[in-house]
């Protein structure tokens, strides 16, 4: 039999968690777009959202008829039964709390960077405050510190080298091209957070695993679009949930693997 009290737990922890997930939805809605929090507003019309349909039922514009996307949903079970599952599977090191604002973060830097190949500086300041916090109570000062540092310094290091192949292949091909840069400044930005947060030396760890996701995802990628007929090679991968997804599984799936 499960404890009574623990059920109670569970519950709120979904609750909480369910609350955890509008609120990102809300940001992950509003911030690319707007760059500033107001009234929502349809993401097709930009007619303003009345606050009970949107946030809570129907969920669907009055003016132009388009619903909030199933991300909404996902994202909000997903957090809710993050939350649960983090009351008796709280990592090592972490309180209930932390482990779900850090959640928080990533899910919202996935989010956005899915849907706007786009991470926002203010999103990677408020997701460096909690990374510095969990990372000091982790780690300690003086590698998160340095974790920080290496993270951001090796993705800098791709950054210019992204910068100098793109402009090495448009002089061999003598074109001009209006290719972005590979990387994205904000990959770099948010690869010093995960530094923060993983430590000296978790980082080399964070980094390896984030190219082998990447790896495994862009193999998937390619065989899907080959399946289905209809590969081009400049496919637009976003660079940021690689990393995320690397954090994700070092700090809440390898726990289970090393008790
Ligand atoms: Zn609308």
């Amino acid at each position: 039999m499960i404890p009574l009290d623990l059920v109670g737990k569970l519950i709120i922890g979904f609750v909480i968690g369910w609350l955890f997930g509008v609120l990102i939805n809300y940001l992950a809605d509003e911030l690319p777009v707007r760059r500033r929090l107001g009234r929502p507003q349809c993401a097709g019309c930009q007619t303003p959202f009345a606050l009970v349909n949107y946030f809570i039922l129907p969920r669907k514009c009055e003016t132009c008829g388009s619903v909030r996307g199933k991300r909404t949903w996902m994202v909000e079970l997903g957090m809710g039964i993050g939350a649960s599952l983090l009351v008796e599977f709280t990592p090592r090191g972490f309180g209930w709390f932390g482990a779900l604002m850090l959640l928080g973060y990533l899910v919202l830097v996935t989010v956005i960077d899915i849907e706007h190949r786009l991470i926002l500086h203010m999103v990677s300041l408020a997701g460096g405050v909690i990374a510095l916090i969990l990372g000091i109570q982790l780690h300690g000062v003086v590698p998160t510190l340095a974790g920080g540092a290496i993270g951001f310094g090796a993705m800098l290091l791709f950054y210019y080298l992204g910068i100098l192949f793109i402009w090495l292949s448009r002089r061999s091909r003598d074109e001009e091209t209006t290719e972005e840069e590979a990387i994205g400044f904000g990959d770099v930005i948010l690869s010093g957070v995960i530094g923060l947060l993983l430590g000296w030396p978790g980082i080399t760890l964070g980094l390896l695993l984030a190219i082998l996701v990447a790896g495994v995802v862009s193999l998937a990628v390619v065989i899907i679009n080959v399946i289905q007929k209809k590969y081009h090679p400049d496919l637009a991968i976003p660079y940021g949930p690689f990393l995320t997804i690397s954090a994700f599984l070092l700090i809440y799936i390898r726990p289970f693997f090393l008790r």
